[in-house]
């Protein structure tokens, strides 16, 4: 047991700081790991976290999300109730962090939602040494191993090659997935407009006022067939809406790291899945964990019993959270992981 950590029915709370961090409810004092709506919730007293992570709070909730909002820096230390909180970069979207509780020699780490593989759009994961770690296992089964971005990319250019009288419409969550396959596609080579639906407008310009170039964008508006050829970016699930049938017959793709699960891509409705995940596959959630040093594992949102076990079999003591609330879209479901664990 964490002498820092304890579990509320709001979600993980620190005690001590008199703290909740992700709560899946309004609390007075709230440390927020990122912007992704199951982990930033308005009507919260107080809110500590990252500026990003307030910058694309206020854009999602409006300015008056929280009661009082303070900014902290990545590495940078604060005093609260006795503990020495502090925010380390997650690797997951822009802004995102772990958050450490440091107090009489005891280190807790809360990684949020995190990932180890290259992002174009966020400062890479650092790690940070403790001896408690709470991992999500998103994709906590051995058989999630995320390929390099650049392949999954690469398949959207050759299908625009191939199918060039086609709009190729790409399904991607507004935060982070939308403008990390954009900036792929630029590293690429990309250069011509991405236009984009309604809804991914406002991040994605915050994205590129924090220095995160994704070249020439703009809004679809009315336009339909005329964008034959082109790439358009979409929430996930204007894919099979009615929206989507302005560009006549477009080549539907989906960024998602389910995308390794068929049954979910043609759930999804995607003819081309691209697997593209800001969360860490099953190696690089051993990996992490390894590498914390960590000897108590706390596992929460996802396939928690296989990565539990894992644990065990390397000597570490671990504990499935079994919390309910977090699911980035994302996220697991029942029905998706019986048809992995049957397929693998
Ligand atoms: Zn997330
Ligand atoms: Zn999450």
């Amino acid at each position: 047991m964490s002498a820092l950590l304890t579990l509320t029915p709001e979600g993980l709370y620190c005690p001590e700081a008199k703290a909740h961090i992700d709560p899946v409810r309004p609390v007075e004092k709230a440390i927020i790991t990122h912007g992704h709506a199951d982990h930033a919730r308005a009507g919260h007293g107080a809110v500590l976290a990252t500026w990003q992570t307030l910058d694309i709070m206020a854009i999602r909730y409006g300015s008056d999300f929280c009661g009082q909002a303070q900014a902290i820096g990545y590495g940078e230390q604060l005093n609260v109730g006795g503990v020495n909180v502090s925010l380390h970069p997650a690797g997951h979207v822009l802004g995102s962090a772990q958050v450490l509780l440091a107090a009489q020699g005891e280190r807790t780490v809360v990684s949020g939602d995190y990932k180890r593989q290259a992002d174009l759009t966020c400062a890479p994961f650092e790690l940070v040494p403790c001896d408690t770690f709470v991992t999500e296992a998103t994709f906590g089964l051995p058989v999630f191993r995320h390929p390099p971005a650049q392949q999954e990319v690469a398949k959207l250019l050759t299908s625009l090659e191939l199918f060039s009288a086609q709009t190729h419409l790409v399904g991607a969550y507004a935060l982070g997935k939308a403008q990390r396959v954009i900036a792929e596609l630029r590293a690429a080579g990309y250069s011509k407009t991405i236009y984009l639906h309604g809804a991914l407008e406002k991040l994605c310009a915050y994205y590129q006022t924090q220095g995160v170039d994704l070249g020439p964008l703009e809004l679809v508006g009315r336009r339909g067939k005329e964008l034959q050829g082109e790439i358009v970016m979409c929430p996930p699930g204007q894919l099979s809406d009615r929206w989507s049938r302005r560009f006549g017959d477009p080549v539907a793709a989906m960024a998602s790291g389910w995308m390794r699960v068929r049954a979910r891509a043609r759930q999804r409705g995607a003819e081309l899945p691209l697997i593209l995940s800001d969360h860490a596959d099953w190696d690089d959630l051993c990996r992490t964990i390894l590498e914390t040093g960590a000897e108590r594992i706390w596992v929460t949102h996802g396939a928690e019993e296989a990565l539990v076990h894992w644990c065990e079999l390397n000597g570490r003591k671990a504990r499935p959270l079994n919390m309910i609330g977090y699911d980035d879209g994302e996220g697991a479901d029942d029905t998706q992981l019986a048809a992995v664990v049957s397929a693998s």
